[in-house]
Order: structure tokens, then C-alpha cells, then sequence
């Protein structure tokens, strides 16, 4: 099947469509105005790379060290030579044209948008990441169709997948073809304010196509709704100096000035705004969460072109606001009551929550990035993704184009860096060096820090903050997993239930050294140490937040890597191989090690570290490990321990492992998965193949969550598969304990937990 319909697809269809396509098919379900179009789907993707026999020369290619520019752009560079250089079967080409034949009898013209199937997932929202052609012909529908495709490996969409932890193999792409809406007007609309989460609707609204809106190439109209009232609270009316527009001779999309007579003209009226109003509550009511929706009007008719969930929204808003500082003024900044009594120098768009001082950087190109120090407030005319890596240093952004979509915008509210868009005037106005305050709320610059003021001086406003954030209230418990400890305080923030997985052999890797030769080096005091330092940074954060450390589980191939590692026996197939609980019960000195470790921590006072045992088979490897953790002067009985379930004997084996004691089973589905389908999670060629939602892998969850229940055992998630909507919706309808998610999606993790758990709650009055 090389197209799918979009009166065939629903939300279920992700991994096929692509975030775009699968929302578009579910609005079209739903019976809300979407132009029609069919999707080429991610399989289609997958059998050309494939099939061409192009995939595995593509992923080499790509595989590069981001901060190295000069690499990217030659992957880039490869990545679309491969894939606009290969052509394309002829069965996918034929069917992919008798489809668009099927549209208008091949007259229309139509809009190609990609659609990749790690976009728009609740915890990232990869903004300006993928291609969209307009008004395109059958001439140039397949040439589009293979850009799109390309466009999965631009510099910039390497680098954020990179940055995001999303494997470049597993991420394909499908694209969306649809009849194209002349567009007199168009924008974007949040049916809840982005930053705040408030009960009002944003509109923004440009002359012409929307694509001028999102790319923040103008500045749109702002229109702000009240809900409850249903009131226009406040209109912004922008200069709108240019427009996309549908050339009438070449039928291209073009950019144009827009007219005199309508460049500083509203371009809603009242009953435009109580369509867009009426449409944004529909689609919100049918989501059940606050959307973003890019939105088209051709005379009296609206259509939607995109709906996703907004990203950024916490429960409190500004609660999660940071006072950003730059380096250069030194730190201390206050925010004082009198905080506003510098003159405003530019207005804007509150964007990105937050107030940042510090000196102001012009870019004016991209080779300017380079003057953008750690602690600089960015002043620029839009952002570009190239600009990232300069936007992670800077204490804030000021952008004279752009609205609330803008990438400015996104970027900076996912990165939590304060930022004003939109301003129009920022780069004329304000001058490199001049010291400068942002409001990233109230979309204000103003020259100067805010000083401290006799008696007006209240506490900064970080410190006057709740330490962690307000968070929907769930019965099952949802953690974070935290890789590294230096990651400690941001997961801590998320408002987690505690630590799902701290895993010990990060420490251990750190040190770039076997525990060997580390202790060959440095001495077993030492070694018991870093292990303990590294556990009680984490432990300490959290405190009294239970945080679940589990033993070394390092294959043998990984610590080969470190120095010592010439000693480690050259393993056929590591993951089967001396890993996890068999080589700590194989080398119980080792292992001795690591307990000690958990003692010292147990007599410094901190309860809430837990014990985690990883990779165990059976009752048999469960009770040989708990004998040694007496032996080590720990008692089972009184502190909590578990066992990680990772292979399918675990899984078949836990009614004998509850006996043994256990406190809690937790689902490693990365090697659970691995396991039991036989899929090496490393292997690139059977990557299309790790699926941790396979029946298979639920099953064997599923009959372990009921028998952990039986025995009064808590279960829990920590694999990777955690952070997926999906599984979570699973796991809490089968009654697990807890789940750990990475800390990006702890905040989703929160709402999905909660709204199915209302649903059972409705479900079982009704
Ligand atoms: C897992 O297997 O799911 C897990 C969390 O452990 P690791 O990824 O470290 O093997
Ligand atoms: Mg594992």
C-alpha cells in the first residue's frame, strides 16, 4: 500500500503517516473541514531506501558528530544526493500518481507537506524541521515527494534528532499530499495561551498562505479570546509587510508586499473570530487537550491544516518561569517591585516565560553566531534552527519578526530560555554590548539590569518559587529516569514521584575506566566513593523522594572501551553474554563493592535509595544475590529491593521471584524487548523490528503486572517505552504501580497517566 487515504487513517496510524498525517486523518474523521489529500506513507519511505538498496549508505552518512559543522553539511549534502539520485520503483511512483490522479482528476494543486513519525510527539515539538511545497502539480509531484524525504536529514534535523536522542534509523517519514486552499487569510490558533495555559484563545493572523505565519517570516495580527466570556480581549494589529501568495500565471507560490491599503489593516473580523473560536473548541474538545492548529479562510469557509497537542504548557505557567542571567553582569540580578522602572526600549511578544538580563549580541548572519557568549541576550530577525547550539548559550532571544509559532519562540520555550518576538524594531534599536532586561512574559525590553531598591527589595524570584513545579495529582506513581547525576536538579523539577533508574555503570563510564583498573589505580575506598558521590548527589535531590539505583550492568563490549578494557574477554554476543546479576554473582568481590556503596549511603541517613537488581533470570539468581546483600550488612528485610524484569524467563519466572522477597519488578522493555522478539537493540537492519509494543512483549507485562498484584509486589516501567503514550495508556490500564519516563516527557507522562485514569474512573460509574 503506497497511499493511505485520509478518510482511512486515525490517530492509531502514527508509525505510518507521520504525526501530520495521522492528525489530519483523525480530524477528518471527526468531521472537521480539512482539504482533502492521501499520505504517502513511512513504509512507502522505508521500501524505496530499502528496497533501492540506498538505507545503509544514507545512515553511515548521517552518522556524524553533531559540533562538527563541516561533517554535517556533508551529510547533508550525501543524505540528499542519495535520495533525490535514486530513482524512484516504478509501482510506488505509478501508485502515488493514480492516487493524485484520483484528486480533482488530476487538476489540482496541491500542497506537499513531510510527515515524520517522530514529529509532533507530545514531548518535542520539532518545529521548522521538514519540508512543505505549495501549490504543486503532477509535473513535479514525485521530485517534491523525494525532497520531502530528503528533508529528513537537513544539518538542522540531524542535529535536533541528535539533540532530542532520537536514532536517526528508527525515525522515517511520510508525506501528506492534500488539495491546496487558496488561502485569503491564514495563521495559527492555540486554543489555550501557550506560556500561561490560561482559558483564552490565541489567534495570529497574516494576509495569504499560512507558511509566512509559521516560519515567523512576518509578523502576524494577535488576537487574544477570552473563553469563559467569549470576549476579544485584545488585538494586536502587526505591520504586515509581506504576504504568500499563489502566482496566477505559473501557479508557484510567490512572496509579495502586501497592499498599502492592508498592510496595517485587521485581518480578522468579529465573525471570523467566533468561526476560528468555535472550530479551536471543537478540536480541543475532540483531543481533550489544548491544541495548536494552523488554520485557512477562503471567504466564509475555514480549514484546518494542522492540529497538535502544545508542548510547553505547564500547569502553573509562569511557575516554571526562570530568571535568566547573563555571566557578564555577574550574578545576584534581583527582580525588585520597582523591577520595571527602566524605560522600555522595544515591545513585543511574550514568547518564552522568564526575565533574562544581560549584554545584547546582534546576529545579523550566521557566521555571527560565533560572538554569542554563554550568558548574551541574542537580538536577531528571526531565528533559524542553524541558530540552536548559540540559542542553548544565551540567557534570552529578541527577534523582530515572528509570532507565538515562530521557530524563535518553540525553540526558546523548549529550551526554557526566555524570549520577546515579534518586535519589529530590536535590531535597529538596540546596540551589541548595552546591558538589557527581557520579559519574556510580558513581551518587554528595557535598558539596563534591575537593581536592588531600599526597602522595595523582595525575594528573587527563583527563590520565592516552589521548588517543584504543580503537577496533576495521579494514583500511579510517574518517575523520571536520570542517565547522568549532573542531570540531578532538572529531573528533580519535573515534579517526578522519584528516581525509576539511576543506573550505576554511568559513573563507573565516566571515569573512563573499568572498575578494575580503577581500583588498580586508585584503591577500593576510593572506588566505593565515586559510587557513593555519584548516588548521593542524586539521592539528595530527590531526598525524600525514593530514588531506585541498580547495580552494574555494563556489557562486556562497552567496558572493552575504557582503560582496563583489554582484560575483558572478547564476547561473541555481548548482550547475551557477562552482564548484569550473572557477572556480579559471578565476581561477588565486585559486586561487594557496589553494596558497600548502599551501606555507607543507608548509614549517612538516606532511606530513600533504593536497590535494583538487573538482567536476573530466575528465584534462583534473585536469592544468591540477596544472600550477598546480608551478607554485606544490609538487610533485605528493611530496606526496598527489586529486580529489573528484562528477559522473557523473568517475566514466566516472577511468581517464584515474589517469594523470594522482592519489593518491587520493574520493566526493562529495552532488553525486554530485545529478548523477546530476538531483535538486537543495536543492530541498525532490524531496527524497523524493535517494537516494545509488540503483543508479545504486552503479554508478558501484562501477566506479570497481575501476578505482582496478587502478591501485594509494586511494578513499575523503566525502559525507554515508558515515555511512550501508548505504553503508558497500557501499563495504567492493566494497573502498574509507577512509571518512569525520560525527563523531557515527564509532563506528559503526568497527563496521559491522569486522563486515563479518569477515564477508568468514568468507565466504572457509568
Ligand atoms: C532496559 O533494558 O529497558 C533498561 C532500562 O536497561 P538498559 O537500557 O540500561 O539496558
Ligand atoms: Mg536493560
Amino acid at each position: 500500500m503506497v497511499v493511505l487515504w485520509l478518510d482511512e487513517i486515525s490517530a492509531n496510524d502514527l508509525e505510518l503517516v507521520g504525526g501530520k498525517g495521522a492528525s489530519l486523518g483523525e480530524l477528518t474523521g471527526a468531521d472537521l473541514p480539512v482539504p482533502p489529500g492521501f499520505v504517502v506513507t513511512a513504509g512507502t519511505y522505508r521500501e524505496f531506501i530499502e528496497e533501492t538498496g540506498i538505507a545503509e549508505e544514507l545512515f553511515e552518512a548521517v552518522d556524524v558528530d553533531t559540533e562538527d559543522s563541516a561533517a554535517l553539511a556533508d551529510a547533508e549534502a550525501r543524505a540528499e544526493e542519495l535520495i533525490l539520485g535514486t530513482e524512484i520503483p516504478e509501482e510506488m511512483r505509478q501508485g502515488i500518481l493514480d492516487a493524485y490522479d484520483n484528486l480533482d482528476d488530476g487538476k489540482a494543486f496541491v500542497a506537499v507537506r513531510s510527515s515524520a513519525t517522530a514529529e509532533d510527539l507530545p514531548d518535542a515539538s520539532f518545529a521548522g524541521q521538514q519540508e512543505t511545497f505549495l501549490n504543486i502539480t503532477r509535473e513535479d509531484l514525485i521530485e517534491r515527494v523525494k525532497q520531502c524525504w530528503a528533508s529528513l536529514f537537513t544539518q538542522r534535523a540531524i542535529y535536533y534528532r541528535q539533540e532530542k536522542g532520537f536514532d536517526h534509523e528508527i525515525v522515517d517519514i511520510a508525506v501528506v499530499i492534500q488539495r491546496m486552499v487558496d488561502a485569503e487569510k491564514s495563521g495559527v490558533m492555540f486554543t489555550s495561551h501557550p506560556s500561561t495555559g490560561d482559558k483564552k484563545i490565541i489567534i495570529e493572523a497574516a494576509w495569504g498562505l499560512g507558511e509566512a505565519v509559521v516560519s515567523g517570516s512576518v509578523s502576524p495580527d494577535n488576537y487574544v479570546v477570552d473563553r469563559a466570556s467569549n470576549t476579544t480581549e485584545d488585538i494586536t494589529i502587526a505591520d504586515k509587510k509581506m504576504m504568500h501568495t499563489k502566482d496566477a500565471k505559473t501557479g508557484e507560490t510567490v512572496e509579495r508586499k502586501v497592499p498599502d491599503d492592508k498592510r496595517n489593516a485587521r485581518v480578522l473580523s468579529e465573525a471570523d473570530i467566533n468561526r476560528l473560536v468555535e472550530l479551536g473548541e471543537e478540536v480541543e474538545d475532540h483531543y481533550g487537550t489544548p491544541q495548536d492548529v494552523e488554520w485557512a479562510m477562503v471567504g466564509d469557509d475555514v480549514f484546518m491544516l494542522q492540529s497538535r497537542p502544545i508542548t510547553t504548557i505547564s500547569d502553573n505557567g509562569s511557575i516554571e518561569a526562570e530568571v535568566n542571567e547573563g555571566v557578564a553582569d555577574g550574578s545576584g540580578a534581583v527582580q525588585t517591585e520597582k523591577g520595571g522602572s527602566q524605560e522600555v526600549l522595544v515591545n513585543g511578544l511574550g514568547a518564552s516565560p522568564g526575565i533574562a538580563s544581560g549584554p545584547a549580541q546582534t546576529v545579523t548572519k550566521l557566521d555571527q553566531l560565533d560572538k554569542v557568549g554563554e550568558g548574551d541576550i541574542i537580538v536577531t530577525e528571526m531565528t533559524t534552527p542553524d541558530m540552536v547550539p548559540a540559542m542553548k548559550r544565551a540567557a534570552g532571544i529578541i527577534t523582530d519578526e515572528g509570532g507565538m509559532t515562530s521557530h524563535a519562540a518553540i525553540v526558546s520555550r523548549e529550551l526554557g530560555v526566555p524570549a520577546v518576538v515579534g518586535s519589529s524594531n530590536a535590531t535597529d534599536t538596540l546596540e551589541d554590548g548595552q546591558v538589557i532586561t527581557l520579559d519574556g512574559d510580558k513581551g518587554t525590553v528595557r535598558e539596563g539590569k534591575p537593581e536592588k531598591e531600599q526597602g522595595q527589595e523582595r525575594e528573587p524570584i527563583e527563590d520565592a518559587r516552589p521548588k517543584t513545579p504543580v503537577k496533576p495529582m495521579t494514583a500511579t506513581e510517574v518517575k523520571v529516569n536520570v542517565s547522568i547525576p549532573e542531570a540531578a536538579e532538572r529531573a528533580a523539577a519535573t515534579g517526578a514521584d522519584g528516581v525509576g533508574l539511576l543506573r550505576m555503570e554511568h559513573m563507573i563510564l565516566s571515569t573512563n575506566k573499568t572498575p578494575a583498573k580503577y581500583i588498580e589505580d586508585h584503591g577500593v575506598d576510593a572506588y566505593v566513593e565515586e559510587i557513593v558521590e555519584g548516588i548521593r548527589g542524586v539521592a539528595e535531590e530527590f531526598y525524600p523522594r525514593p530514588v531506585r539505583v541498580r547495580t552494574l550492568d555494563a556489557p562486556t563490549d562497552e567496558f572493552r572501551q575504557l582503560q582496563g578494557g583489554e582484560h575483558e574477554p572478547d564476547e561473541h554476543n555481548p548482550m547475551l553474554g557477562w552482564r548484569g546479576i550473572r557477572r556480579s554473582l559471578d565476581k561477588p568481590d565486585v559486586f561487594q563493592h557496589e553494596l558497600d556503596a548502599f551501606r555507607e549511603l543507608y548509614e549517612m541517613g538516606y532511606d530513600n535509595v533504593e536497590l535494583m537488581l538487573p538482567l536476573v533470570n530466575d528465584a534462583e539468581d534473585v536469592l544468591r544475590a540477596r544472600r550477598l546483600i546480608a551478607e554485606s550488612g544490609i538487610d533485605p528485610d528493611k530496606r526496598t529491593w527489586g529486580v529489573m524484569i528484562e528477559t522473557p524467563a523473568s517475566a514466566l519466572q516472577i511468581d517464584d521471584m515474589a517469594e523470594a522477597g522482592i519489593d518491587f519488578a520493574s520493566f526493562g522493555t529495552n532488553d525486554l524487548t530485545q529478548y523477546t522478539l530476538a531483535v538486537d537493540r543495536n543492530n541498525e537492519n532490524v531496527a524497523g523490528r524493535f517494537d516494545e509494543l509488540h503483543p508479545a512483549v504486552l503479554e508478558l507485562i501484562g501477566q506479570t503486572i497481575d501476578c505482582c498484584r496478587d502478591h501485594d509486589i509494586n511494578t513499575s516501567i523503566c525502559g525507554q517505552a515508558g515515555s511512550k503514550p501508548e505504553m503508558v495508556r497500557f501499563l495504567v490500564n492493566r494497573g502498574v504501580s509507577s512509571i518512569s519516563a525520560n525527563i523531557d516527557a515527564v509532563r506528559d507522562v503526568q497527563h496521559e497517566v491522569k486522563r486515563v485514569e479518569q477515564k477508568l474512573m468514568l468507565d466504572s460509574v457509568r
